[in-house]
């Protein structure tokens, strides 16, 4: 299969330190001994991405460049690395983008998610818009048979949906989650299918909202539900005992904080784009429970994603759109747009 590999590849581009992205011919990475080379077929737009492409205050504090970014996709394994005996060619797979340093603390503890040298494939190494992607062997997720290449390339925001999701048990308990992006409609989902009372996912988007309707659970318009509309929806008149803040927005933060119940856990995996107050005496009076998640663990996520899947769950009603390469610009407009679940580009 070597032979087919070309010597250059179409890929993304941020130059530098400066807003925009622009595609460029470079030559294909070569894999290290205990890396393997991907061919890349579908990759999702990421809230991260239309950051490091739109250059706002995170990017800047985050992220190196000159980059390649991306780094949710689906690829085939077309080199492996000499040191590498556990993959090979022509695999289907996904990338854990969490690049962890395996000597760590953490990583010793089996905490790879907690790794205290972690950096990310696509914010700090190139990533995945590209032809083609050298990754570390210890970070491929092989796909089993008949995954759909559409589902197998949100395997990762998926992976935070279950990540999330499965922070507390959740059968016959009330959820809100705020957020209805992609990760929050399939948390939505995986509530709904592990036996919670109810589930309410709240949005500024009805666009967003509307495709909460292939799933049982209950949209219901921001800002204008407040904390007691949601209740009442939610059939809950004490308030939620979990909530799930997926948005990042300070608004729908204070919204989950007055929602949920005294005693409340609140799972805290939304970025906010700018300093949030929060009244901790309330938290404190209240007992309320914040738990911070980020990513998946490495690997049980992983497994619970391709279990859930393998049992019948189908998070494509997410996926809105999908963009040839070239079309970049469109594809990361509409992302942007709030007219959009997940946006992936074609690379195959
Ligand atoms: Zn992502
Ligand atoms: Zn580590």
């Amino acid at each position: 299969m070597n032979n087919e590999i070309p010597e250059t590849m179409s890929a993304l581009f941020k130059p530098g330190p400066v807003a925009g992205l622009q595609l460029i011919e470079t030559p294909v990475p070569r894999p290290g001994d205990d890396d393997v080379l991907i061919r890349v077929l579908l990759t999702g737009l990421c809230g991260t991405d239309l950051h490091i492409a739109a250059w706002d205050d995170w990017a800047r504090r985050s992220v190196r460049t000159p980059l390649i970014p991306g780094h949710e996709c689906v690829g085939q394994i077309v080199e492996v690395g000499i040191g590498v005996t556990e993959l090979r060619e022509g695999q289907f797979v996904g990338v854990e983008g969490h690049l962890t340093c395996g000597r760590c603390q953490q990583c010793r503890a089996g905490a790879r998610h907690l790794c205290l040298r972690n950096t990310n494939l696509g914010v700090h190494t190139d990533g995945v818009f590209a032809q083609y992607v050298a990754v570390p062997a210890a970070n491929v997720w092989v796909h089993g048979k008949g995954v759909p290449l559409e589902v197998a390339s949100i395997f990762d925001p998926l992976g935070n949906a279950v990540h999330a999701a499965t922070t507390h048990p959740i059968s016959g308990l009330s959820v809100l989650i705020t957020g209805a992006g992609p990760i929050g409609l399939m948390a939505a989902q995986i509530c709904a299918r592990m036996g919670a009372r109810s589930v309410v996912i709240t949005d500024i988007s009805s666009f967003r909202l509307g495709l909460a309707e292939h799933i049982d659970v209950t949209p219901a318009a921001a800002p204008q539900s407040g904390p007691d509309e949601l209740r009442t929806v939610g059939d809950t008149p004490l308030g939620f005992d979990i909530g799930l803040e997926m948005s990042g927005a300070p608004e729908a933060l204070q919204t989950m904080l007055d929602a949920v119940s005294p005693g409340g856990r609140i799972v805290a995996l939304g970025l906010p784009s700018r300093d949030t107050p929060v009244d901790w005496a309330d938290i404190s009076t209240r007992m309320l429970n914040i738990q911070g998640v980020s990513g998946r663990r490495i690997p049980e996520t992983w497994r619970s994603v391709a279990a859930l899947v393998a049992n019948g769950l189908d998070p494509s009603f997410v996926i809105t759109h999908k963009f040839r390469y070239d079309q970049y610009d469109e594809a990361f407009a509409t992302a942007a747009g709030g007219q959009a679940g997940k946006v992936l580009l074609d690379w195959a």
